[in-house]
C-alpha cells in the first residue's frame, strides 16, 4: 500500500526527495507515481525580455575588492543582482559564465567583463586558474545550486548561492562538505537578513516588542500563469522541487525562525496539487504547514502559486503584534506595530539588502568576518522543509530535533 510505502524511509527511496514522496501521493489514486527528475543539466537560455543593460561598466571601488564570476544569467541575475553589484563597495563583476554565447557577448560588454573571463559551463572549470575570481555566485535554477557550488568548490572558489540552498538536506550537506574540503567559504543569498525593515524585525522581537510570542502567520503568493514543465522549471520538480514553498515559501519559514529565535519542535502540513492544470503537473500548487514552538507559540504557512499575490507575516504575542505587508520584496516593505507601542516602522531603504549581501560575503573573505546566512542555516532550512512534506505525505505530525532533523 501506498500509505505504507510513505514511511520517512520509504521517501527518500522513491525520489531521493521528501517533496517528491509528497508529490507521488499528491498523485490521484490509481495514477502513475511521477517519474523521478534524473539528473538537469545547466544549458543556456537567450537574453529575456525587457533586461536594461548599463551603457557604462561600473569602476571597482576598492583595492581588495571581491571579484564573482556570475553563474546563470537569467531574470534575477539580469534585473536585480548584476545592476546592484555597483552599489557594493567591496564586489565587483569579474566573470559571467553561461550556456548562451550572445547573451554572455551582450551582457559581457555591457558589464565590462574581459573576453577571457567569460565562460561557458563547459568550460567553467577553467576557472580555477583565473585569479580574478575570488567567488562564484549561482543564480542557477534551484535544483543545479548543488552541482555548481561543488564544481566552484572543486575549482578553489568562495560560493555565494542563492536561495533554496538545493533541493534536499543531503545535497546541502555534500555542499558544505565541499566547501570545507576546499577550505573556502558558503553563504546563501537570504537577502532579507540585509533588509532594513527585517532586521529591525528581528530587532524588536528579541526586544520582546509584542510581549510573549504566540502566533507567527505568513503567506508567500502568486498566481502563475498557463504554463508546462518543458518551458518553465519553477514547475519542473527536477528544478523545483515541490514548488512554491522552496520558492517563495521558504521567505515565511524563514521570518517564522529569525522572528521567533526558535526551531519548531513538531510540524503538521498539507499540500494540494489539482488534477489536469500542466502547471502543476509536477508540483504543489499550494502547501500549508503549522509549527509549535517549545514555548507554545505556533506559526503558520502559507504558500502558493495559484492564488492572487501576497507577501505578509505577522507576529502576535501577548501585548501587541508587529504587521509586516509586504514584508519580504525586493521594494516597498511596510511594517507597523499594533498594542503597547502601536506606530509605524520605515527603517531605511529595502534596496540596501542587494548590495548588502554582496559587501557582507566580501567582509568574510577578506576579513574573515562570520557570515550571517552561512551553508548551515541553507541546510537547516532544507530539514524543515522535508519535514513539512513528509506530514503532508504521512498526514501525520511530524516531530522534530532542535537542529531540524524528523525524530523517528
Ligand atoms: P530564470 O529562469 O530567470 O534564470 C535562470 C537562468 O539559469 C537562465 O539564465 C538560464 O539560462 C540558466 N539555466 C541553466 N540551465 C538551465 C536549465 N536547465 N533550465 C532553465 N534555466 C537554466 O530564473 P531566476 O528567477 O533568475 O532564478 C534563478 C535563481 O535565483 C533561483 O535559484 C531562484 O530561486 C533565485 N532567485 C532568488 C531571488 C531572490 O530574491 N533572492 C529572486 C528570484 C530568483
Amino acid at each position: 500500500m501506498l500509505g505504507n510505502v510513505m514511511t520517512r524511509r520509504g521517501m527518500l527511496q522513491v525520489g531521493g526527495s521528501a517533496a517528491a514522496a509528497a508529490l507521488a501521493l499528491a498523485a490521484k489514486p490509481g495514477a502513475a507515481l511521477i517519474q523521478s527528475g534524473g539528473a538537469v543539466r545547466a544549458t543556456g537560455r537567450p537574453l529575456p525580455d525587457g533586461v536594461a543593460l548599463p551603457q557604462t561598466p561600473a569602476g571597482r571601488k576598492r583595492a581588495d575588492s571581491v571579484g564573482f564570476a556570475i553563474v546563470g544569467l537569467g531574470g534575477y541575475a539580469l534585473n536585480q543582482m548584476l545592476p546592484r553589484f555597483a552599489h557594493a563597495e567591496r564586489a565587483h563583476v569579474a566573470a559571467l559564465v553561461s550556456g548562451n554565447p550572445e547573451k554572455l557577448r551582450r551582457v559581457g560588454d555591457a558589464y565590462g567583463v574581459p573576453q577571457a573571463a567569460r565562460y561557458s559551463y563547459e568550460t567553467f572549470a577553467r576557472i580555477a586558474s583565473d585569479d580574478r575570481i575570488d567567488a562564484v555566485y549561482v543564480v542557477l535554477p534551484s535544483g543545479l545550486h548543488a552541482e555548481w557550488t561543488i564544481r566552484a568548490f572543486d575549482a578553489g572558489k568562495h560560493v555565494l548561492c542563492e536561495k533554496p540552498m538545493a533541493l534536499s538536506s543531503a545535497d546541502c550537506a555534500r555542499m558544505i562538505a565541499a566547501g570545507r574540503r576546499a577550505g573556502r567559504k558558503l553563504m546563501i543569498a537570504y537577502r532579507s537578513h540585509f533588509e532594513p525593515h527585517n532586521r529591525e524585525a528581528m530587532a524588536l522581537m528579541a526586544r520582546n516588542a509584542v510581549g510573549r510570542l504566540r502566533l507567527v502567520r505568513a503567506e508567500q503568493s502568486y498566481r502563475m500563469g498557463p504554463t508546462r514543465p518543458s518551458e518553465n522549471w519553477r514547475v519542473s520538480r527536477a528544478l523545483a522541487g515541490g514548488g512554491p514553498l522552496e520558492d517563495y515559501g521558504i521567505y515565511g519559514l524563514q521570518a517564522a525562525l529569525y522572528l521567533s529565535g526558535e526551531m519548531p519542535e513538531s510540524i503538521s502540513a498539507t499540500a494540494f496539487r489539482p488534477a489536469g492544470d500542466p502547471r502543476f503537473a509536477e508540483i504543489f500548487a499550494h502547501v500549508a504547514s503549522q509549527w509549535r514552538f517549545p514555548s507554545g507559540a505556533v506559526a503558520q504557512l502559507v504558500t502558493s502559486y495559484d492564488s492572487a499575490g501576497t507577501n505578509l507575516v505577522h507576529a502576535r504575542g501577548t501585548d501587541g503584534a508587529l504587521i509586516m505587508d509586504p514584508a519580504t520584496g525586493y521594494a516597498g516593505q511596510k511594517m507597523r506595530l499594533e498594542g503597547r507601542d502601536a506606530r509605524t516602522i520605515s527603517p531605511g531603504d529595502p534596496d540596501v539588502q542587494f548590495a548588502g549581501q554582496l559587501d557582507h560575503f566580501a567582509d568574510a573573505i577578506r576579513d574573515g568576518t562570520p557570515i550571517r546566512t552561512p551553508g548551515e542555516m541553507g541546510l537547516r532550512d532544507l530539514r524543515l522543509i522535508e519535514a513539512i512534506y513528509a506530514s503532508a505525505a504521512s498526514g501525520a505530525t511530524v516531530r522534530l530535533a532542535p537542529d531540524g532533523t524528523m525524530r523517528a
